[in-house]
């Protein structure tokens, strides 16, 4: 029997990747999917992990990108309550900064261009009257405190491309493009698993959403001379004790005209980013550098009344941003929208390659991306994604707590901070995973801070968990508590877990 020939393979598992699988597969077209490591662990986990519209964008002239953004807002609460909730930012004026009728006029465009229906429109604050203005050195006055949302970036990708799979999509995680070349009509692709077995697919159509190393898939491996259409820009964060206890965001200003944010993250961090620097290595090996260290440390403490140092920080993360190259001379104004290039078509087999974007625009980077495929391989089936929730994420938006107490009420054994965590994570299929347990030991070992053998089972099996890294730092941010985690048992029980599949 011959090979089957997909509609389409895609190359890259981050947000961009999954969400033109999820989205093509819903549409009925065959997809095949190869992610070199595990899901999002390239730029899609390194965010700040806002669905935002993007204020300082506005600056830039960014109209188009932050109204579709801001639209896109209330649409992914809505697809997936549990991974995406509403966030308050603060955002203090000062003398010799951005003038107020700038920030006023900008809050003013933020809430009225953008179809925003739930999300609490701008108030002005007084900080010397706030309670959040005295974790601030004294001296603060007026302040604008307006709505974004914040994502759970990792999980965002998993739980799409989970979606796509459960839609016909095949995903194939830890293997890598190592070649394409067109032939007879469709490409040949050969990808090679982490364990060097190689194997070709035959495709009508390649999608290279590749992110930082897009350039490198296309002219490396594809044969294309695309590649002075990204501009690679790194950004980094840091993460520290919680600095004050108030569920809203800061975003501040920094003297050199850059924007940078202060979120509360995991109950017990403060996360603080992010920088931007025009990055020439390997994607691969990025990390935060001293500089960018020193950097965040010195804006934050521009602000704080508590100083914070190196001591303090507990855990730090770098990304590389895939930019458009729009030839914009400072890396922090490169256009955050995103450009689909299409080549083929008829008898030459088609390619798209995806430059730019962001978690908040994906699904409609995905739409545009259908337009694409549509044009090469003929239309089937209509947009759909708006309103179909995620994996989980069928209950309201404002039923995150009724879903809590839901699983508490059928599994009273839970702590109230595990059933949270847990309806966090994975919204109504939390149910999926403790199943007809009566008593915590009918879920197996606990690795400490409520992770038990039927989640990590069910990670391995639902969620293409491969190791402890991908459960404790992409699956969920457990890794932020690793002295609770037992790890050594985690690792061994990932690989017994395993085993059936690999044998
Ligand atoms: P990636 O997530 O990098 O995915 C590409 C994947 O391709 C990788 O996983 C890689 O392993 C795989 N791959 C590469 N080559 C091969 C190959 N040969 N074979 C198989 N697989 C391969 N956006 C927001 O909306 N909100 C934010 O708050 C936000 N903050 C950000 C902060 C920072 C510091 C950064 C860096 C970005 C931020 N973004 C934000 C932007 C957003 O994170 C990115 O636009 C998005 O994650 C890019 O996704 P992607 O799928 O294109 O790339």
């Amino acid at each position: 029997m011959s090979d089957p020939v997909f509609d389409i393979f895609i190359v890259g598992g981050g947000i961009n990747g999954c969400g033109i699988a999820r989205d093509a597969a819903g549409r009925g077209y065959s997809v095949c999917l190869a992610e070199m490591n595990d899901l999002a662990s390239g730029t899609s986990s390194a965010s700040t992990k806002l669905i935002h519209g993007g204020l300082r964008y506005l600056e830039h002239y960014e109209f188009r990108l932050v109204r579709e953004s801001l639209v896109e807002r209330e649409v992914l609460w809505a697809m997936a309550p549990h991974i995406i909730w509403p966030l308050r930012f603060v955002l203090p004026h000062h003398k010799g900064l951005r003038p107020a009728w700038l920030l006023r006029l900008g809050l003013f465009l933020y809430d009225h261009i953008g179809g925003r229906k739930r999300l609490p429109a701008t108030k002005v604050r007084d900080l010397s009257q706030d309670s959040l203005g005295a974790v601030l050195k004294p001296g603060q006055g007026r302040a604008f405190e307006y709505s974004d949302c914040w994502v759970d970036d990792a999980r965002l990708v998993v739980l799409t491309a989970r979606d796509a799979a459960d839609r016909g999509a095949e995903i194939h995680t830890r293997t890598r493009l190592t070649s394409a070349h067109r032939t007879g009509g469709h490409w040949e692709i050969t990808i090679q698993n982490d364990a060097g077995h190689s194997r070709t697919v035959k495709a009508r159509m390649l999608v290279n959403a590749a992110g930082p190393w897009v350039a490198d898939v296309l002219s490396g491996l594809i044969g294309g001379n695309e590649s002075h259409e990204v501009r690679l820009v790194k950004g980094s964060h840091i993460v520290v004790r919680r600095l004050y206890d108030d569920p809203r965001c800061f975003f501040f200003q920094n003297a050199d005209g850059r924007i940078f944010f202060a979120i509360p993250y995991q109950g017990d961090f403060t996360l603080i980013g992010t920088t931007d620097q025009d990055f020439g290595g390997d994607p691969a090996s990025v990390e935060i550098s001293p500089a960018e260290t020193d950097y965040l440390l010195a804006a934050a403490n521009q602000y704080f009344r508590a100083p914070i140092g190196r001591d303090d920080i507990v855990w730090a993360y770098s990304g590389v941003r895939p930019l458009y190259n729009d030839g914009a001379s400072k890396a922090q104004e490169a256009t955050r929208d995103y450009v689909l290039k299409h080549t083929g078509g008829g008898n030459i087999p088609a390619l798209l390659n995806v430059f730019g974007g962001k978690l908040t625009t994906y699904r409609r980077l995905a739409e545009s991306a259908l337009g694409h495929i549509e044009s090469a391989l003929g239309r089937r089936g209509g947009r759909w994604t708006a309103h179909a929730s995620l994996p989980g994420g069928d209950f309201p938006v404002d039923g995150f707590q009724a879903e809590v107490e839901h699983l508490r009420a059928r599994y009273p054994f839970l702590s109230p901070e595990n059933a949270r965590r847990l309806t966090r994570a994975y919204g109504t299929l939390a149910h999926a995973i403790l199943a007809d347990a009566g008593a915590a030991q009918d879920l197996g070992p606990d690795f400490g801070c409520g992770l038990t053998g039927a989640e990590v089972r069910y990670l391995v099996e639902r969620e293409w968990a491969r190791s402890a890294d991908d459960i404790l730092w992409r699956r969920s941010k457990l890794g932020l508590h690793a002295n609770l985690i037992d790890r050594f048992a985690l690792d061994q029980f990932v690989r017994e877990a395993l085993a059936p599949s690999d044998g």
